[in-house]
């Protein structure tokens, strides 16, 4: 992409609104605009990373046998009247009338929605286990949006559910998805710390929420110093083993959301005691019956006998990790991408667009790295170095080539690393390979 005919509406100032350094990044980056409280639209630069992260979700919920799906973001009242939990969501659902004076929502989550999905069209036993998800937009009326994307009215969610026979095999799901999670955050880039959790008003036995730690995050969580180590980019996993070795990794270490510390444990914990602010990225919950029970999802036995599904459902905010990982990745200078997420790989400065040489040489390598799917961002604008390279720092991409008419002469230019600052002068046709590799 070039910049001269990018929409790239990048900001000097720091936006007085923003109180957070991921919202005043993404400000400043021109990835995105506030349309009303909590509601933002998406620049090109922030969709490209929103995309991103998506598809590392969605690849990891395939990894694991999870079905894809996409349910509406409208929904008939009278499915969440089955539940009953109409009245008792509160004022943080957005109710909507439709011209036949009919009541309808806009979904603060689908645990309804599929399970009227699932007893529609799943009647034996032999069609279990089933996992299935959808990547879609979600509405909660928060008393207080704020933070930008973080917390957002309006915000992209991945949720999953399970539907299982008995308890044994809801558990084996719930496992699956629990270790999917780490794999997933962890080629996100971030450290997820999984901590036991309130199970709030979706309800059920057993929950998880899955953390990042980070000076803005809206609570305060507590764990042992040991989970902030562990390494999970490199694992080999069998989903079709026993995870419960895996789980019982991080499950038997203390780690607590704020509902649910524990002083008692926290003061036996001594030096390796960590209380820290913490960003929730990720909720996992198995409930057992509670939705499956009143909406009737049962499925024929191997005898004949009617049994009523064991349910789970897995949450993960995709538009709040986007702030999440600004939070955790960023300095002075601007964002700082994990390679993963980039919305570009490279950017490419070209110093003196009216030389000749300079914007030849730029233009060739342009050519060549897009030709091999290397994304490159390459600033071919009329500007002052200044300015190009403070954009660039601020947009956060990992590779920076920096071509300038002196260092051509001698056939190089310069290769940044964003992330550790290393600048080196590399040959320009070595450039290349060196992108590539
Ligand atoms: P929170 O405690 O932050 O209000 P929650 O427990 O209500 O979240 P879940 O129902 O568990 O949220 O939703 C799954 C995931 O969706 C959360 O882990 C979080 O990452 C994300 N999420 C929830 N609410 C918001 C929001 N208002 N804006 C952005 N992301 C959100
Ligand atoms: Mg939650």
């Amino acid at each position: 992409m070039r910049m001269s005919a990018y929409f790239l509406p990048t900001l000097k100032e720091n936006p007085a609104e923003a109180q957070v350094v991921s919202h005043r990044l993404m400000l400043r980056a021109g990835m995105l605009r506030q349309s009303s409280a909590g509601i933002y639209s998406w620049l090109p630069l922030g969709l490209r990373v929103l995309r991103r992260i998506e598809n590392i979700v969605r690849q990891e919920q395939n990894a694991i046998g999870c079905q894809e799906v996409l349910m509406p973001t409208i929904q008939p009242a009278d499915l969440w009247r089955e539940s009953d939990r109409y009245d008792d969501y509160g004022p943080e659902m957005l109710r909507i009338r439709d011209r036949h004076d009919r009541d309808m929502l806009y979904g603060p989550t689908n645990e309804e929605q599929i399970t009227d999905i699932f007893r529609g069209d799943v009647r034996s036993y032999k069609d279990l286990p089933k996992l299935l998800y959808h990547i879609q937009w979600k509405f909660r009326d928060e008393i207080r949006p704020r933070f930008g994307v973080m917390r957002g009215r309006e915000f992209l969610m991945k949720d999953a559910y399970s539907f299982d026979l008995d308890g044994d095999s809801a558990r084996r799901s719930y496992n699956k998805m629990f270790v999917s999670y780490l794999r997933t955050y962890a080629r996100l880039g971030l450290q997820a710390i999984p901590m036991r959790a309130d199970t709030g008003p979706i309800g059920g036995d057993m929950s998880h929420e899955f953390i990042i730690l980070a000076d803005t995050g809206e609570s305060e969580v507590a764990c042992h110093k040991a989970l902030i180590e562990v390494d999970w980019a490199n694992r080999e996993i069998d989903f079709e083993g026993d995870l419960q070795p895996i789980i019982d990794e991080f499950t038997s270490k203390y780690a607590a959301t704020d509902e649910e510390r524990d002083p008692a444990a926290e003061a036996a914990l001594g030096d390796d005691l960590l209380v820290a602010r913490g960003i929730e990225v990720g909720h996992i919950f198995y409930f057992g019956t509670k939705y499956s029970k009143p909406m009737g999802a049962v499925v024929t036995g191997p005898d004949g006998e009617e049994i009523t599904v064991e349910m789970g459902s897995y949450g993960i905010g995709v538009s709040r990790l986007v702030a999440a990982i600004i939070e955790a990745s960023h300095d002075d200078a601007g964002i700082v991408w994990p390679e993963s997420v980039a919305p570009f790989k490279v950017g490419l400065i070209n110093l003196k667009t009216d030389d000749g040489a300079c914007a030849a040489a730029c233009d060739d390598l342009y050519g060549k790295l897009t030709g091999a799917g290397v994304e490159v961002l390459y600033d071919d604008r009329d500007l002052r170095a200044g300015g190009k390279f403070a954009d660039m720092d601020l947009i956060g991409l990992p590779w920076q080539v920096i071509v300038g008419p002196r260092g051509l002469k001698e056939g190089r230019v310069e290769l940044k690393n964003r992330r550790t600052g290393d600048r080196q002068e590399v040959a320009l046709d070595e450039v290349f390979g060196r992108l590539t590799a």
